[in-house]
Order: C-alpha cells, then structure tokens, then sequence
C-alpha cells in the first residue's frame, strides 16, 4: 500500500496550485498528485479567454466590490456572497503571485499586464495571455510542482474513494500503462477533477470531463451541490463543438443571425454581445428556433448564427485570438479575417459539484463536514458561481479556492494520522469490478451506449427545460443504464485497456447526468442556466437555496442548504 500526507487527485489547475501551496507552507509534507492524464494535459490546459482581477492596470476605477457584484449579480443570487467575497478581494494577489512564479501575461506597452473586456464584467478587468491563458498558466504550476518536490503519479486512474466512519481514508487507483490496482492511504484526500462536460454530445471541454471525482463522492452516499446548474457557452463552433473564446467578442466580433441583424440589442440592449452566458446562449437557441438561424450553404433556418470577427481587422485579430483563428481554420476551413465562423451553444462548464466551505473542506450536508477530505476548483461548489459562472472566473476560482485549499491542508494535515486501511477488501473489490466489466457477455459497444446516453441528456436536459421532458429523459436513461450492463469489451489484456478506461467512465457519467436531471426537475423556477419553460420565472421565496442531491441505486434524494448572502440583495437581473 503507497501512503502520503496528502493525496491530490486531479493536477490541474486547481490539483496544481493547491500543492504548491502545501509544499511552500510546509516542506517536510509528502504531497502526492495523481491524475489520468498526465498534469500538463488537464482540461486547464485548453483555457483560452483569461483570468479576472482587479488590477486597474487599465480601468482604475474598478473596485473588489465591483467584481464581486458582477458575480453576484451573475450567479442570479445564487452564489454564497462570502466566498465571492474571498475570491475576488484576494484575486489581485493569485494573478501577481502567478506572474511571480513566471507566467508569461500579454503586456500594456508600459509593460504592466493588460486586461480585457469580458461578459457580465462591468469593468475591463480579465488579464490573459493572448488566447492561451490556461496554457501559460498550468506550464509554470507543473513547473513547480517539479520545483517543490510533488511526486506525482501520472495516467493513474482513481476509481474509488475510500471513506470509512465518516473520514476520508484514501483512493483506490488503476495504472492505465498495465492495469496494475493500488490502494493509497493518507490523512488527507483532496479532490480537484474537473468538470463533466462529456455528458452531453456537444461540448468544449476534453474527452477526460467524465465527472468521475462527483460519482465517486456520490458512491459512497455524500451530497453534490447544485448540479442542475449546466453551463451553455454560447460560441461553440458548429458542429465540432470546440469552443471560441469570450474573449473574441471582448475584443469586439458581434454575433448575427441570418438576416445580418446584431440580435443582442433584442435581449440584453446595454451589454450586447458581452451579455453573461446564460443569456447569449438563449438568444442564440431563440434566434434559431425563430428560423433565424443560418444553414452550410448560407441560407436562413439553420442550425447556427454567425459570430463575425470581420471589422476588427487581421492585425487585431492575430495578435489578440490567434489561436481560435487558428481552430476556425484547421477544423472547419473558415478565415475569419475575411468570413464569419458559425457558432451555435456548447456544453461548457459544472456550476455544481462537491460542497465544500470556504477552506475546501467537503460537507456531508447543510451542517456537517468530512474529515480529511477536501475538494476545489471545478469539481467542487464552494458556491462562488451559483446558477451561472461569469467568463474568467473559473481559472480565478481554481487558483484563490486551490491555494486556500491548499493552505488549509497544510495546517490541518498536523494534527492526523495515517489512517488503518484494510487494503485487500478494497484490491478485491476493485479487481471484481474490472474483472466483471471484462466478463460481461454483452450485445453493445461502449461507443453506441454513451453516444445513446449523450443525446438523452441533450435532449431531455439543455438550454431550455420542462418537467414532461426531464420525466421522459429519466425514463429513457433508466433504459440507457440497462444497456451500459449490456456492454461487451474486445480487448481483455491489461495494456492500455482504453475500453476498461471508457467503461468506467461511461459509469461515472451516467450517475452525474443521473444527479442533473433530479436536481434539475425539482427546481420549479428558472435562474441562471436552468431555464424552466414551465416556471419561467425566478422564485425567490421558493428556491433561494442550494440542493444537495444524494444519489443510490435506488434513485436521487434531495435537501436543500441556505444561501449567503452579506452585501448584495437579491435583484431583479438586467443587462
Ligand atoms: C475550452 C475551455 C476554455 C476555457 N477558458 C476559460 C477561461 O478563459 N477562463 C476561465 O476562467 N475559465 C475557462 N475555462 C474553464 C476552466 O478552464 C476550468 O473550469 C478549469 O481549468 C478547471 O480546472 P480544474 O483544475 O478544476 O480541473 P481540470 O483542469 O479539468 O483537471 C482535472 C484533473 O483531474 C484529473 N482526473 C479526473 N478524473 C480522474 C480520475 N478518475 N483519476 C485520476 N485523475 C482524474 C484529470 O486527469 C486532470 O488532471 C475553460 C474551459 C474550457 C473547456
């Protein structure tokens, strides 16, 4: 059996940052990071738009208390108002702290570093580095995970959280290279996996989003926060998916529908094309069931509007979002420079996840807390986002909410011990399971059960929502479940076995898709990203609360959890 002080698994962003703090504060720590793909490959690689702060390198009027408002105001007064309060007081701090550690931040041409428009942001406040700030950000963390000592354990699956007597005692974790099964103990556990975009069939995140971390926290009976909260980017290129950075309309592209017209001044006149998410996603998917939509070959009645970066001009366009020129090019042969790229809503990010405090700790329920398990960054719901995550807030989160964490472990790691662990209970157990997915004798390939399932989702849960179409999705997924015990392996070795990986992952979404729908069917209101068409309207005397959704075999549970509020009331949202 391996054993460390504290075991981190996921190493992006938020995995990443939290170490480093725990080996700075405390070098005589054995911190571990394990994640399925190797660090520098997590999904935080692949952000683009940039990261919030209060600078005032180029907007000396902005304010924390502007930040946080703008947050607030974003979440649709679902988020918890002191951790918001946290995040944005100390993001001045983490952005100065990361250039410290050798970020490479775009520059004003006094050098200090510059800061961009973004939506629902009253205030040029985003700091970014070209369009590859997740690039530039991760690269220096591995970095100094390196620098610092962090073993790290890289294409490791973690297929079981082992929580005994109300503790978290350590994981169970699968080696992709041979399938070897190891069971790790330590005082502490932290969760930073990502989010679960690959529920659905269209998204911008990686193919690792599979939301294994909340499954595996659902598994052994604890709550998850919030998951009907779905966010639709609203520039995913058509049909890919992939995602087109915010930061080209905070840079100036307009969004047009087939008949030419700037269709924002109908929705959110004041902030146009830098309206939040939630909103520009309806407006897109309204304009193209009005048949305002545009088709391949140009006509109107489409599948997607056009996001047009034209008048901007190629020098503006190079230099400030090459590289979603660069996708536009490669992936579906559109200049930019000289045509508009077609753009239509893309699953892109967890509002929801694991309910933790403001230190990191995970919450059994409204009340309680785990001991030594921990959890930030998109997997976690500290709740700073509420029902809609404002664009260059999340890579902030990863980093205030990563540290913090991290600084909290580093403290109270000291008072524990390494915890008893009855290993072959748990090598059984995970050896079963492979063993049983490599026996089933089943009709179906994984590919055509997960494609089923992702479009159950798609359809039953998206931008727009209504009870008798969530009640049919459910009814559909109970029998897209009973296919996925219906799926046959071709490969049985244990050698990179990539379909043992996907299994467990089809797993994993299943139960998160699961969680969202339940979740999503009992909030009778629409708020944020969850639009009810038949509550169209935000009930705050009913659902000014967080759900805790608990799921079983036997189905989803639900409770709910007050929401923090400090500075702002609740306000009507205009934009
Ligand atoms: C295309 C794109 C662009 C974005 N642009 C921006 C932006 O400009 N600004 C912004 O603020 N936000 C942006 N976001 C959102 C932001 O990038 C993410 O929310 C954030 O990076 C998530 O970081 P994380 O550390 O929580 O998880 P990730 O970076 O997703 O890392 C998850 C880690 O967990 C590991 N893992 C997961 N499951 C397991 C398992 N079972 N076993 C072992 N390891 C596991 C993975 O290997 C990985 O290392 C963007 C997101 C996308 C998809």
């Amino acid at each position: 059996m391996l054993e460390h002080d504290v075991l981190i698994v996921g190493g992006g962003l938020a995995g990443s940052r939290a170490a480093v703090e725990m080996a700075r504060t405390n070098p005589t720590l054995s911190v571990a990071v394990v994640a399925k793909t190797h660090p520098i490959r997590s999904h935080s690689v692949a952000a683009q738009g940039g990261i919030a702060a209060t600078l005032k390198n180029v907007d000396d009027q902005d304010t924390w208390e502007a930040h946080a408002f703008d947050t607030v105001k974003g979440s649709d007064y679902l988020a918890d108002q002191d951790a918001v309060e946290i995040l944005t007081r100390e993001a001045p701090d983490v952005v100065i702290d990361l250039e410290h550690m050798g970020v490479l931040f775009s520059r004003l041409s006094d050098g200090r570093i510059a800061q961009r428009a973004f939506g629902g942001h009253s205030h040029k406040r985003t700091c970014y580095a070209a369009d590859k700030t997740g690039h530039a950000i991760l690269h220096e963390l591995v970095n100094n995970l390196r620098r610092y000592g962090v073993t790290i354990y890289d294409e490791w699956y973690v297929m079981r959280l082992i929580t005994e007597e109300g503790q978290a005692k350590g994981v169970v974790m699968y080696r992709i290279r041979d399938g070897h099964l190891e069971v790790v103990r330590a005082k502490v556990v932290m969760f930073a996996t990502g989010g679960y975009g690959r529920v659905y069939n269209t998204t911008s995140n990686d193919f690792a989003s599979t939301g294994d971390g909340l499954a595996m926290v659902a598994a052994v009976g604890l709550p998850l926060e919030d998951m009907e909260f779905v966010q639709f980017h609203p520039t995913g290129l058509y049909p890919v998916g992939v995602l087109i950075s915010e930061a080209v309309r905070g840079e100036g592209a307009y969004l047009i529908n087939s008949e030419g017209d700037r269709f924002m001044s109908a929705y959110a006149p004041k902030q146009m094309e830098l309206a939040p998410r939630d909103i520009t996603s309806r407006a897109i998917t309204l304009e193209i069931r009005a048949g305002r939509g545009v088709h391949s070959d140009g006509s109107a009645g489409g599948p997607f509007v056009y996001l047009d970066l034209r008048h901007m001009g190629k020098d503006k366009i190079m230099s400030r979002v090459p590289f979603c020129w660069e996708e536009a090019h490669r992936l579906v042969g559109i200049d930019a420079v000289t045509e508009p790229m077609p753009i239509r809503p893309t699953v892109h990010y967890s509002m929801g996840g694991i309910p933790v405090n403001t230190d990191g700790q995970v919450r059994s329920s409204a009340d309680g807390l785990v001991e030594g398990f921990f959890a930030a960054g998109e997997c976690a719901c500290v709740s700073v986002h509420g029902a809609n995550r404002l664009g260059s807030n999340s890579l902030l989160e990863c980093v205030v909410y990563g540290k913090r964490t991290g600084a909290a472990i580093a403290q109270y790691v000291l008072n524990r011990k390494l915890p008893s662990i009855d290993e072959d209970r748990y090598l059984k157990e995970a050896g079963d399971r492979i063993q049983s997915l490599l026996d089933q004798d089943g009709q179906y390939r994984i590919n055509e059960v997960r494609q089923a399932y992702q479009d159950c989702m798609t359809d039953h849960c998206g931008v727009f929502r209504a009870e008798s179409v969530m009640q049919e999705g459910l009814e559909q997924l109970r029998q897209v479940q009973k296919k996925a015990s219906e799926i046959y392996l071709d490969d049985k070795g244990k050698q990179w076995n990539t379909e043992v990986l996907e299994a467990l992952e089809l797993q994993s979404l299943m139960t998160v898709g699961e969680v969202i729908l339940a979740s999503a069917l009992n909030r009778q209101e629409s708020r944020g990203a969850h639009c009810r068409e038949d509550f169209p309207n935000r009930d705050d005397s009913n659902f000014l609360k967080h759900t805790l959704a608990y799921h079983s075999s036997a189905g989803v549970d639900l409770a709910y959890m007050p929401v923090s509020i400090t500075q702002f009331e609740p306000k009507e949202r205009r934009y």
